[in-house]
């Protein structure tokens, strides 16, 4: 990428300008995030602007600070989004409700502590391109499925076969 696409301004284009770094300060949970951020003006209109590139490079500083931070339900809602996560889709993976991750995340229930650490360590290794407790996670979720099919098929075929009897046994109904 060339360093005009980098620094574009949006209303002038590849302009550029001079680049000072800010504070970003983001609060969940009563806590303060701060995050360093470049700060373009632009050379010909001299408008402010926030770079492509550093938009991620912010994002990704500021999942690392809340991933190592504490747990609470907007730390746990902001890494659950950066990773693309529904709270269905959570729930599935950690054996839990979609109605548990919905009261973690409202606050009407604490934030369960190792759900947290799980979630947060997806979100690290993923900063580093890593997938692996992601991948077992879903491996995990993935078997759950297919035993809950599984039982749920036997029942159906304890059913089936009870209902076989019941029609064999002509004094059953009477
Ligand atoms: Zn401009």
């Amino acid at each position: 990428m060339q360093p005009d696409e980098v620094k574009r301004c949006p209303g002038c284009g590849p302009e550029g300008g001079e680049t000072q770094q800010e504070t970003l300060r983001v609060m969940l949970d009563g806590v303060e995030y701060a995050v360093a951020q470049a700060v373009t003006a632009c050379a010909s209109c001299g408008e402010s602007f926030v770079a492509g590139e550093e938009v991620e490079r912010t994002e990704r500083a500021l999942v690392q600070a809340v991933a190592e931070g504490t747990s609470g339900p907007q730390a746990l809602r902001h890494l659950r989004r950066w990773l693309g996560w529904s709270g269905v889709r959570l729930g599935e993976l950690l054996g839990v409700t979609e109605v548990t991750v919905s009261r973690w995340e409202n606050g009407h229930r604490e934030v369960d502590g190792n759900a947290f650490a799980l979630v947060a360590r997806v979100a690290l290794e993923a900063l580093e391109g890593g997938e692996g407790t992601r991948r077992w996670l879903e491996r995990r979720a993935e078997r759950a499925r297919g035993e809950r099919d599984t039982q749920r098929r036997e029942a159906l075929e304890e059913i089936a076969a009870l209902g076989q009897t019941m029609e064999q046994d002509d004094d059953f109904f009477r």
